[in-house]
């Protein structure tokens, strides 16, 4: 079914790159949509940032937040939290902020090779399922302050927090992804050694396998999985795995599969999703033109199939599709950003998509 809705979509360019591969995403979506015949997107721009903190007194401003809440979802760019004077630099980053704000609880990061690209792990296509909101990301965890303390300048200690319900909540995405793909899900953890916290991660894990007969399960520990992972990434469908484990994998599994310029991800809630590319703001090439849009444009792309899930609304599923063919066929075509070996800039890359699909 289509509902020729309009969609209300935020839109946080943030830090380095995102004010390059942000607006080369708005013109891909933009083409996309039209050339499916549905509705045009009600874009509403929203402070973020750098720019926000010197603009508005945070990088995240309340009225932001606000913003936000009354959108069906939003693209956020990256931002380079690391170089923002104090207090902000300590303090939770603006990614971490939303995603606890609105419980983002899933943060799901496919990593698949584009032939042409120069992937090192040909033919990968596997999906990564990442506790978003606790673990061992001690700004994650505690309801007020950070979860790391010193208690003298040379002891530094840090927290990690693991509850059934965030494991099983996230566990479930996992299962539900695995049924609509490959049937596979591998469990990753440290429960040989971390026995309580990630044991007790795999074991719920297991738990909720068992509502999903249809689909195999294996577990492994994270340092064998680095292994397994740079040896035989195509062996995989969903990995699911706790916030930090996930953050790591994640960033191999998309370098294993070209660049981390192809590496999407979206946040997600039974009601809220925010596409994210999985790589940061990258300082050293910012301003250049040189950036990578297509984790942006796959990110976004994924924001319109969970749309199109949620509304019901079969237009977005293939505004989507469309757009996952378009940048193949693109990349297929030789037009490539520097970081996959070409000339393109990221403004006549993004083009080039967008032209693709106007055509
Ligand atoms: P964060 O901690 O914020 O995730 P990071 O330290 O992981 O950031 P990135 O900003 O992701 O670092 O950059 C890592 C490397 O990857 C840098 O050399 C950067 O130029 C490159 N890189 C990241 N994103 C892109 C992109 N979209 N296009 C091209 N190169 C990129």
């Amino acid at each position: 079914m289509s509902t020729n809705r309009s969609y209300v979509l935020g839109l946080l360019e943030g830090d380095g790159i995102g004010p390059e591969i942000v607006p080369a995403t708005v013109g891909v979506v933009d083409a996309a949509l039209a050339s499916v015949g549905a509705a045009p997107t009600d874009w509403r721009p929203l402070p973020m940032g750098r720019s926000a903190i010197d603009g508005h007194g945070s990088p995240i401003p309340d009225t932001t937040l606000e913003g936000l809440a009354s959108t069906d979802g939003w693209l956020m760019g990256p931002h380079d939290s690391a170089a923002y004077p104090e207090p902000w630099r300590s303090r939770l980053n603006p990614s971490g902020t939303v995603r606890k704000h609105f419980q983002l609880f899933a943060n799901i990061r496919p990593a698949k090779s584009f032939p042409g690209s120069g992937a090192i792990a040909e033919g990968a296509d596997l999906v990564i399922v990442r506790e978003n909101t606790q673990g061992f990301y001690a700004d994650r965890n505690t309801f007020r302050g950070t979860g790391e303390y010193m208690p003298t300048p040379d002891v530094a200690i840090a927290s990690g927090v693991f509850t059934r319900e965030a494991i099983e909540r996230n566990a479930r995405v996992a299962f539900e992804l695995a049924e609509a793909r490959g049937k596979h899900v591998t469990i990753v953890h440290k429960a040989n050694v971390l026995q309580l916290t990630t044991g007790m991660f795999r074991d719920v894990c297991r738990e909720v396998a068992a509502d999903h007969p249809g689909v195999r399960v294996d577990d492994f520990h994270i340092d064998a999985m680095t292994v397994h992972l740079v040896r035989r990434a195509r062996d995989f469908d969903v990995i699911v795995t706790e916030n930090m484990f996930g953050d790591i994998l994640s960033d191999l599994a998309g370098e294993l599969c070209g660049s981390l310029g192809v590496a999407p991800s979206l946040n997600a809630s039974a009601d809220r999703a925010m596409a994210q590319a999985s790589h940061g703001s990258a300082p050293d090439i910012a301003g250049q033109g040189r950036a990578n849009p297509t984790a942006m444009i796959l990110s976004a792309a994924m924001l319109l199939e969970w749309l199109a899930g949620r509304h019901g609304d079969d237009a977005l599923a293939r505004a989507a599709k469309a757009v996952d063919a378009a940048i193949a066929a693109t990349i297929a075509d030789g037009v490539l950003t520097p970081d996959m070996g070409g000339t393109a800039s990221t403004g006549e890359f993004g083009e080039a998509i967008a032209n693709r699909l106007k055509g």
